[in-house]
């Protein structure tokens, strides 16, 4: 099943959207929250606009340098422990929004990501038992101002602005999903930029969500991003984004100058 959040004019509804399907079975509520129930209604996915599937209630986690190549292309090898940063709630926007490219920036570059959707309150995990607590998988674009993530040295203005956080198109909800071997592929203006699949993550995803919950307790809806592949580069005016991941879907969004 994919979950989706949209809006058809009113405020934000949730729906259900079944495989090949492009029938949306609308939900009465938050399905986080709520029992998964229809409300009776059925809407075509080309009639609604689809937002960003979820809102983080506290908090974006952020993974740094988690595939060996990107480590590289960065300057350095990958480190001993998983780097963390936080995006605030604000940074996210949902399909097809664009990013905004920030007045103070000269380098924006995108980074495509598989990304986690939070269940239920989560804290000191075992590895074994974190699939209890993933409501199910997103696609995300952990934008960066890379000039600045240079000299501000540290990151929260390089990864946390407004719109630095494109989420969606959905949520998939898939237990046959297999997690750590799914392909992510960024392409801008239709060129390829980034291919790997996640089986090259340096700490592969349910060990991601373990550590981060020893130094978080994570919240339902809360998203863990998990790192990007080797590829990344500048995003301009004018051009689009798109990251697609297997089993999942793409995520497009347009570029725009502030
Ligand atoms: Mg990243």
């Amino acid at each position: 099943m994919r979950i989706v959040r949209f809006s058809d004019g009113d405020s934000p509804r949730y729906g259900a959207l079944e495989e090949g399907s492009t029938r949306i079975v609308v939900l009465k509520g938050d399905p986080l929250f709520n029992p998964v129930e229809p409300d009776g209604r059925i809407v075509e996915l080309d009639e609604v606009r689809l937002l960003s599937p979820v809102i983080p209630r506290s908090k974006v986690v952020g993974i740094g340098k988690n595939y060996a190549e990107h480590a590289r292309e960065m300057g350095g090898e990958a480190p001993a422990k998983p780097v963390i940063f936080l995006k605030p709630n604000t940074s996210v926007i949902g399909p097809d929004d664009p990013i905004v490219r920030p007045s103070w920036s000269n380098e924006v570059h995108h980074e495509g990501e598989l990304a986690v959707v939070i269940k239920s309150l989560a804290k000191n995990v075992p590895v074994d038992e974190v699939d209890r607590v993933i409501l199910g998988y997103t696609v995300a674009n952990d934008v960066t101002a890379r000039d600045c993530q240079r000299t501000d040295g540290q990151w929260t203005r390089a990864k946390g602005f407004d719109s630095s956080c494109p989420l969606g198109p959905w949520i998939t909800v898939d237990p046959a999903l297999d997690v750590e071997n799914l392909r992510v592929t960024t392409r801008v203006d239709g060129e390829i930029r980034q291919d790997e699949t996640t089986a090259h993550m340096i700490t592969p995803v349910r060990e991601l969500i373990a550590y981060v919950s020893t130094v978080f307790t994570l919240l339902p809806g809360d998203v863990v991003i998990t790192g990007t592949p080797a590829g990344v580069g500048p995003i301009e005016a004018g051009q689009r984004v798109e990251v697609t991941i297997e089993g999942i879907g793409t995520l497009s969004n347009p570029v725009v100058d502030a």
